[in-house]
């Protein structure tokens, strides 16, 4: 694969950390009003904000001498007191599928992956927003690595900046100029995005690693930015966040923001969503999916996805499908079925195609909507559940024993009735 492809296509800006070393303020991510605050500071007027999102977020720009419709006093006023910074690359990988992967920088050692998917008639971009993840899900190799940090707004909207540009800037864009994304050489720096036409992200899914409901404070502007007609523009249905499930997070979603919206639920019963989503037992499914259809009032949204990640022998039984049926068939939801992606160490193995399409046709017969979700970028562990970053775990204790003894305690206090918890041995091994 194309490691150290970055040599070839590091843009110019420099790299978004959770704070700037350099003491000048990163634009990137700032709010539309954050950012006519900063141009007041500088003795601009606040359409000067308008300008400069359009450079950032229409355009790609980097590089303030390369804005032109900027006085040249201010342009070397920002020069400095303000700086573009993106998230620097560490390696490029593409599948052979045209799935693109990048190992992203996150500072002390550490990285984080985005993941690029392109079909015939959109771009999806899979983004990150932690290092790490704590939540401890049995099945996701993300959470084997532990949790380091919440990435940054700035580190959150720089991935979709990034991949525009990687994928749609020059000579050292990965897409090469045989793709339909790829816009050839004619773009030069400074300007990356291609000339005003369609972005190469058309959708942002937060699928990446990490929980973006524990990172709510920095995922919900740059949420805002994904949609602002001056940021990138998205519609609200092409941005999707998917939780695994922090409930109070959701409640606050529906009076903040409009996108998508996707739950991993894994399992039509408590006892063993509870075993895999470790979560589960703090918001276990009855309040989840209350607080799923209230997100939905409260949005005039379509519908939830629901995520079901299909392990052979522990989740993908005809009854357990007609479990889930029951739980969703009277809602707006859809069931989207991500066959296992297997990683080094773990026990669980994919279902056969068959229990999945069986599984699938009984959701469809219980009434629930429900697709398969076919896997991108394997051969470059990029498909869901196998990005693992470089993360340093700084946590204490595991959610999935903490949650486990949190249950044993109310049990011993005779506060609930229990069968003892503890992560799931799936009936058979893989390898
Ligand atoms: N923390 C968020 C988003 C990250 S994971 C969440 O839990 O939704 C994105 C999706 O991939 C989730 O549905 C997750 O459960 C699923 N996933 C995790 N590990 C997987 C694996 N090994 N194979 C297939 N899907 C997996």
């Amino acid at each position: 694969m194309a490691e150290g492809a970055a040599e070839l296509s590091e843009p110019g800006g420099t790299q978004a950390g959770a704070g700037a070393p350099s003491g000048r303020v990163n634009l990137l991510g700032l709010a539309r009003t954050e950012l006519e605050g900063f141009c007041a500071g500088l003795g601009s007027r606040p359409f000067r904000a308008r300008q400069l999102m359009n450079w950032l977020y229409k355009r790609g720009c980097d590089r303030f001498e390369d804005m032109s419709d900027l006085a040249r006093a201010f342009r070397s006023e920002l020069a400095a007191r303000a700086e573009i910074a993106v998230p620097r690359i560490l390696t490029t990988q593409r599948a052979a599928d045209g799935t693109c992967k990048w190992l992203l920088a996150g500072g002390a050692g550490q990285a984080f992956e985005m993941v690029y998917i392109p079909e015939p008639d959109r771009g999806t971009l899979c983004i990150s927003s932690q290092v790490g993840c704590a939540l401890d899900c049995a099945f996701c190799s993300t959470a084997q690595q532990g949790f380091n940090r919440n990435l940054s707004t700035a580190e959150i909207v720089g991935q979709v900046w990034l991949a525009n540009h990687e994928l749609g800037s020059g000579p050292g864009s990965v897409s090469g100029s045989g793709s339909a994304f790829g816009r050839g050489s004619a773009f030069g720096r400074g300007s990356a995005f291609g000339r005003g036409s369609a972005r190469i992200v058309s959708n942002v899914v937060l699928m990446g690693m990490g929980e973006p409901l524990a990172n709510y404070r920095n995922v919900l502007p740059a949420l805002r930015i994904f949609l602002d007609d001056l940021g990138f523009d998205l519609s609200r249905r092409r941005v999707t966040l998917s939780t695994s499930g922090l409930v109070p997070q959701i409640y606050r979603l529906a009076q903040d923001i409009n996108v998508a919206l996707a739950v991993s639920l894994h399992a039509p019963d408590d006892a063993l969503r509870s075993e895999l989503v470790p979560i589960n037992r703090r918001h276990p499914i009855a309040e989840l999916l209350a607080a799923c259809w209230h997100y939905i009032d409260e949005q005039n949204g379509r519908s939830v996805t629901f995520e079901y990640v299909m392990l052979d022998g522990v989740n993908d039984s005809p009854a357990q499908a007609r479990a889930l049926a029951r739980l969703l068939a009277a809602h707006p939801a859809k069931v989207n079925l991500i066959p296992f992606n297997p990683f080094p160490g773990t026990s669980f193995r994919r279902s056969s195609e068959g229990a999945i399409q069986r599984f699938r046709d009984e959701l469809i017969r219980g009434g629930v909507i429900a697709t398969i979700r076919r896997t991108r970028g394997e051969d470059i562990d990029a498909a869901c559940g196998q990005l693992v970053g470089r993360v340093k775990d700084r946590t204490v204790v595991r959610l999935g024993s903490k949650m486990a003894a949190a249950t044993r305690r109310r049990a011993a206090q005779g506060a609930v009735r229990t069968s003892a918890p503890g992560r799931t041995a799936p009936r058979s091994h893989g390898a």
